[in-house]
């Protein structure tokens, strides 16, 4: 089984890519498990990673939201992090998708879905992040101050 260990897999629990699952940021201690990041793909994690903008945990969609492209809720990793919020301990979700038309559209639909939990705040990045940037395009600095000014969704 030595061999299986090393292969990279997908988190069951937050859809990041690792050799390990639980993932080694699921399964960290240090960070801070009442804070959920919502990020398009594994590529905007690991910029926020890269910024140290926060030590929170990730939940990654894999993707955005695209009617056009016939790209619905089912086919994002959306339930997964209602399921997760709605097993408690969560009291923020900081939506940081693309300053994007499909990247807005699903982070008003997820605003929605966890619009009956109410004692969980949705945030999402300040403006820094200009229109139709994408997250792991900006510099480490801009990005970690689009997260420190966080507004309330
Ligand atoms: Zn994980």
């Amino acid at each position: 089984m030595g061999v299986a260990v090393d292969q990279v897999g997908i988190c069951s629990e937050c859809g990041t890519v690792d050799t390990s699952d639980p993932c080694t940021i699921c399964s960290d201690p240090r960070r801070d498990a009442s804070t959920i990041v919502v990020v398009e793909d594994v590529s905007d994690l690991w910029a926020l990673e890269r910024a140290s903008a926060v030590s929170a945990h990730y939940h990654v969609l894999g993707g955005t939201l695209s009617p056009l492209d016939g790209i619905g809720p089912d086919d994002l990793n959306i339930s997964k992090l209602m399921e997760r919020v709605e097993s408690g301990g969560v009291n923020e979700v900081i939506l940081a998708v693309n300053a994007t038309v499909e990247g807005q559209t699903t982070a008003h639909f997820i605003t929605d879905q966890l619009a009956r939990f109410e004692n969980v705040k949705v945030t999402r990045l300040a403006h820094g992040v200009p229109v139709g940037g994408e997250l792991d395009y900006l510099d480490e600095g801009t990005l970690a101050q689009a997260l420190r000014a966080r507004t309330k969704f």
